[in-house]
């Protein structure tokens, strides 16, 4: 383990491939980058991207509706 020097700071963000939030243009899985350490956890507003086709999107931590992507808007050809 790292020592880190000068106080207080915020965790890393680390890319962690997540088993939900497929992608909605290739339905590949996400990746989202986030401080978020448990398997399948994002915060709120964690950037994501599709291992497939590498399309953007923010994570969202709804907890009525449950954590999703919103995905941005794509054209229908791929990259
Ligand atoms: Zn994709």
């Amino acid at each position: 383990m790292e020592i880190s020097t000068g106080g207080t700071q915020n965790p890393p963000k680390l890319w962690k491939q997540i088993n939900w939030g497929d992608c909605d243009r290739c339905g590949d899985d996400a990746e989202v980058l986030t401080t978020e350490n448990r398997p399948d956890w994002v915060n709120e507003g964690d950037e994501a991207i599709c291992v497939g086709c590498g399309l953007k999107g923010i994570a969202i931590a709804d907890e009525s509706e449950g954590a999703h992507i919103d995905w941005n808007e794509f054209d229908a050809e791929v990259e």
